[in-house]
């Protein structure tokens, strides 16, 4: 299989290819295309290492660094929107593992689809802003949209044990993250160093503030909304301390599914890599005495309202998803510059939402513009 990585050096993106070198001898995976933004060291070292057909740097600066870096070998440095696109529409790729994070990978995951390449999906962000013509891409060209998101990956294999008619509810788990418990007045003056510290699982920075607001299950929410053609309110999210349990599937019959391992992104990647296929994997397994005890808790939505922003969002539907979204990213990177406070992320999404008139079916054009205005609008 060949296979193109945007975001080849982020959390995701590193984890894949170590699942590209643990299948080798078992499914051959070919790196066509491998993409980053800042760290140019590493994706000089994943060019040299798994010698892809291009390499793309986001910014000219970094095109201009990973040019001269890989001027001795066959790699193409391409840069830019333009460059990710064509790494992920590469001719002779079969997957597009999307995982870039934030809105950027909206438009390059759509080439890909456009293209005729199966999707692993790790960015959601893509899905919740352009679920409908998203997911329309997909039916149009006949391709595949598997994904990576563990609680995702989890809902889809235990979707499985039954037709989708058959399906009752989605019970989507989440950790509770760094702040579960907490009340307003104790997570008044958090810091971005206590946030970025989360129990469970070591991600990149923008989804780990989402983890610790609840807006990363917000998003969540209407990712499986879009992955699974299900209702907001067919969805129950149940905050799951320990993360065994990645999320379960309810059916008409009462009877609950549920998929569950050590947390780990390798096995959501992998399951994506090797559909419908399960090959080895390495780690460890589950050891449910010395877990002893599984918990799992009502999510607070009043105390982490970001949650019940992305509900209403979802429910309304039309351009209220993408301004969400943006509004989200631009609060998330002015908490992580000290500029507003942990509950002020909650605030400041709310206050941007308010402000905008909705618009339903929007055009691809209407989400650029909306994502546009909003990250001009809040500078
Ligand atoms: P990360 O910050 O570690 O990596 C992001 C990658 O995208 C990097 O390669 C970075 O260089 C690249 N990138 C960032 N902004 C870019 C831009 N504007 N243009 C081009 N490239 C850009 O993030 P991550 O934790 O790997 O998350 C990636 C996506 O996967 C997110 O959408 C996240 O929600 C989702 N996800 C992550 C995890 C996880 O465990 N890390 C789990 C589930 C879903
Ligand atoms: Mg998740």
């Amino acid at each position: 299989m060949n296979i193109s990585i945007l975001g080849s050096t982020g959390s995701i993106g590193t984890q894949a290819l170590e699942v590209v070198d643990e299948l080798k001898g078992i499914k051959d995976i070919s790196v066509l295309a491998i993409t980053g933004s800042s760290n140019i060291t590493l994706l000089e070292q994943q060019a040299r290492k798994y010698k892809p057909l291009v390499a793309v740097a986001a910014d000219e600066s970094g095109y201009t660094d990973l040019k001269a870096r890989l001027a001795d070998t066959s790699v193409k440095v391409l840069a830019g929107e333009e460059g990710l696109c064509r790494a992920a529409a590469i001719e002779g790729s079969d997957m597009l593992l999307s995982s870039i994070v934030g809105f950027a990978g909206l438009v390059p995951t759509m080439k890909a689809i456009e293209a005729g390449k199966d999707i692993a999906l790790a960015n959601k962000e893509t899905l919740v802003t352009a679920g409908a013509l998203f997911t329309d891409a997909i039916k149009e060209h006949g391709v595949r949209l598997l994904p990576v998101d563990s609680e995702h990956s989890a809902i889809f294999q235990s979707m499985q044990g039954g037709t989708r008619n058959e399906v009752r509810k989605i019970l989507l788990t989440a950790s509770g993250g760094p702040f579960f418990g907490k009340t307003k007045d104790e997570l008044a003056n958090v810091k971005k160093e206590q946030a970025l510290k989360h129990p469970n699982w070591s991600m990149g920075a923008k989804i780990t503030i989402d983890s610790a607001t609840l807006m990363n299950k917000g998003l969540e929410v209407l990712e499986a909304k879009w992955l699974f053609d299900t209702e907001i309110d067919d969805i129950e999210v149940v905050v799951h301390r320990e993360s065994i349990i990645h999320s379960m599937v309810e059916f008409c019959d009462r009877s609950i599914i549920a998929q569950m391992s050590l947390p780990s992104m390798k096995h959501p990647i992998q399951y994506a890599f090797t559909y419908p296929d399960r090959f080895p994997a390495k780690g460890q397994s589950v050891d449910f005495a010395a877990l002893a005890k599984m918990t799992f808790y009502k999510p607070d939505e009043d105390t982490f309202r970001c949650l019940a922003l992305a509900k209403k969002a979802g429910r309304e539907g039309g351009i209220m998803p993408t301004v969400l979204n943006a509004a989200n990213e631009v609060a998330v990177s002015k908490f992580l510059k000290d500029e507003i406070s942990f509950l002020g992320i909650a605030e400041y999404v709310e206050s941007v939402m308010s402000k905008y008139k909705n618009k339903s079916n929007p055009t691809l054009s209407d989400i650029i513009e909306t994502d546009a205005l909003v990250r001009k609008e809040c500078m």
